[in-house]
């Protein structure tokens, strides 16, 4: 007997879901559980598995932010030196500051300072649905939504004078790099006329330098709490994952076996799907060329998905799916919104997009403004929008299931 098909938003409105559940604390294990009833109470196998998530991408960051508080400073007092320590000196020192972050940053998302931070263990909700055909080889459709929210003790404050705090770092050491050529100009041939140009650029490092530090020392205050609602980021896409789960219980695919994931911790670096990607690693490299990831990380007042991201060059997030989306948004009638973004990396699609899996991201970009904070309440997440994402959803998936030959198995 089909069960009687459920509103995301009424399973959005009455549950955990839109209600705080920051890693650790008491939400945590109420959200487990009533992903794990909702599961069974529509006849679905449903299972945990245990990953570990950790403090330390959290905390690294805050040193990663000290350090580069000692470079503007150690910059600033190389450009009043004579030369060589104003040119080619200042030059290397702000190459290297550079260097050092990018590189520090690339170490702490992969890891690599574990001890930075304290450990915990937690658990992902799965369910799988499989295929009603006998074919040997099915494509595989991962849905992943992440569980848990968090929110900032300074919510208006944190993104603003985060963002301000990177951006003038990098201006500068961009200008830094130019007043230490201007300077090796000057002394090389003796141009005087650069004067003017190098004291006014020297100032704007000088202001620059200033945000950075005042930035830092913010990072110092901040702490994440659980005041967040959280029912739009990421309530809404775990309630999308719960309506799907049920809906595709009832209308299996022939050729596609379905997973959904329900990844824990996302908010402090990833670490469920992370752990996920790690466990499962070989079945999922193995499959790579018929599977492909659809992670619903917000759908609020809008639903739109990431077409391409990047700092100066932007790239797709994949080959084919966004096109697909899009042409099935078209013909369903329903308004998805491509955007791009300068990240693309960080949701729960990263891990597998590592994998060289195919992989798509629904994100409401408009309402990144109102996340992590009291605001981000059930009243933001729009019930028409819910159901748009999963009936746009559904469709995708039904295409896929049609022929898997043509849409990744592909050597490229
Ligand atoms: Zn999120």
């Amino acid at each position: 007997m089909p069960t009687s098909p459920v509103d995301t938003y009424d399973i959005l409105q009455d549950s955990i879901l839109s209600r705080p559940r920051m890693m650790g604390s008491e939400g945590e294990k109420e959200t487990t559980a009533f992903l794990l009833a909702f599961l069974k109470q529509h006849k679905l196998d449903a299972y945990t598995e245990d990953i570990q998530w950790s403090t330390a991408l959290v905390e690294g960051r805050k040193y990663l932010y000290l350090l580069m508080a000692l470079f503007v400073i150690l910059l600033n007092l190389c450009l009043r030196l004579p030369p060589p320590w104003n040119s080619i000196f200042l030059i290397l020192l702000a190459a290297a500051s550079f260097a050092a972050v990018i590189l520090i940053t690339k170490g702490l998302t992969n890891d690599k300072f574990k001890f930075l931070g304290k450990d915990f263990n937690a658990k992902n909700v799965l369910c799988d649905i499989q295929p009603t055909g006998k074919k040997k080889d099915p494509g595989i459709v991962y849905f992943t939504a992440h569980s848990d929210s968090i929110s900032s003790n300074h919510p208006k404050l944190h993104m603003p004078v985060l963002m301000s705090m990177l951006l003038s770092y990098m201006l500068t050491v961009l200008l830094t790099i130019t007043i230490g050529i201007l300077h090796w100009i000057s002394s090389s041939a003796g141009h005087a006329s650069l004067a003017p140009a190098i004291h006014i650029l020297t100032l704007i490092v000088l202001i620059l330098s200033c945000l950075v530090l005042i930035g830092v020392v913010f990072t110092r205050f901040t702490r994440n709490v659980n005041s967040g609602p959280g029912a739009v980021d990421n309530g809404s896409g775990s309630a999308i994952l719960l309506s799907l789960a049920a809906y595709f219980k009832d209308h299996p695919l022939p050729h596609t076996r379905l997973k959904f994931i329900w990844c824990a911790a996302e908010e402090w670096g990833l670490y469920g799907s992370k752990g996920y990607v790690r466990a499962h690693k070989e079945e999922i490299s193995a499959q790579r060329d018929q599977s492909c990831v659809i992670n619903v990380d917000m759908v609020g007042s809008e639903l739109a998905y990431l077409e391409k991201y990047g700092f100066l060059f932007k790239k797709p997030l994949n080959k084919k799916l966004n096109a697909l989306i899009a042409q099935t948004a078209k013909e369903a009638g329903i308004e998805a919104r491509p955007f791009n973004s300068i990240m693309g990396n960080n949701s729960d699609h990263a891990p597998f997009q590592k994998e060289k899996v195919e992989v798509c991201f629904f994100l409401a970009n408009k309402d990144s403004k109102v996340i992590h904070s009291p605001q981000d309440t059930i009243e933001k997440a729009k019930p028409e929008k819910l159901a748009d994402a999963v009936e746009l959803i559904k469709r995708l998936v039904v295409k896929l299931d049609e022929d898997w030959l043509n849409k990744f198995r592909v050597s490229e």
